[in-house]
């Protein structure tokens, strides 16, 4: 028998879940910068302050000391520094369900202990633009990038099944298919028929526009219509769901309370 290997490890990484497990131990599950996600185990947690004080609440930002046995499915988390709690961000029910659904796409689009670094600075940066303000031109532009870093762009310029140039029906409506990815110019809609959503002139540029932003700051500056914001709800969010093929339980939430905001 093979001895079991112990790895003791630092890492930068935010909290994504936190779930109690037996009496005093809680489920811990992180996003380490260089590890990746990671299942672990905080034993006593509730009751150690000194060793995790205020730090394992979903979206915290924190120096992670965990040890990792080849033997074991769950890391042993021994202790936390906090470095960003994101405090602001938990007075605000809209800017905590935008929180919640923003961890919830990182989690469902991470395999167990794959780094992705570019992944972990926008869950980062986007927690700490959520302290001041959400909007949906917001969130749509963390999909985006999000869709983007995962290698899931949608394709918004030419035919994404024949590359050729995509053409806007009488209607001023743009084919669009979720099962292929994009675009679809005339021809292809008429072939596959897998047309999902026809999407208005005015929202595929907005979309193209939204996609063109540096940094995801720029989005709380723009304000469409809100025409092309409901249309690009019904697209982005089932988009993601369709190409993670999993439903996102935080959406409906967080679409309520951005109606009333
Ligand atoms: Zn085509």
């Amino acid at each position: 028998m093979r001895a079991a290997v112990t790895a003791i490890c630092k890492d930068q990484a935010i909290i994504l879940n936190t779930r109690p497990f037996k009496e005093n131990d809680l489920l811990v599950l992180f996003f380490g910068r260089n590890s990746g996600k990671i299942s672990s185990i905080a034993r006593s947690a509730k009751r150690s302050l000194k060793r995790f004080g205020g730090g394992l609440d979903s979206g915290s930002e924190v120096i992670a000391h965990f040890t990792v046995k080849s033997s074991s499915a769950l890391a042993t988390l021994s202790e936390i520094e906090l470095l960003d709690g994101h405090l602001p961000l938990r007075r605000n029910i809209a800017h905590l369900s935008a929180a919640a659904y923003v961890i919830e796409l990182v989690m469902l689009a991470t395999a167990d202990e794959e780094a992705n670094e570019a992944l972990y600075d926008l869950l980062s940066q986007s927690l700490s633009l959520l302290e001041e303000r959400v909007t949906p031109t917001f969130i749509r532009a963390f999909e985006l990038k999000f869709l983007a870093l995962l290698g899931y762009r949608p394709n918004c310029q030419t035919c994404t099944n024949c590359q050729a140039e995509v053409q806007r029906l009488k209607n001023d409506m743009y084919p669009f298919s979720i099962r292929e990815g994009g675009l679809l110019c005339p021809h292809c809609t008429a072939e596959h028929k897998s047309v999902s959503h026809f999407l208005p002139e005015k929202s595929l540029f907005f979309l193209r526009a939204l996609q063109r932003i540096a940094d995801l700051k720029d989005a709380l500056q723009m304000s469409p219509a809100p025409e092309i914001t409901t249309s690009l709800d019904a697209l982005l969010p089932t988009f993601i769901s369709h190409r993670l093929e999993k439903p996102l339980r935080s959406l409906a939430f967080l679409r309520s309370v951005l109606l009333k905001g």
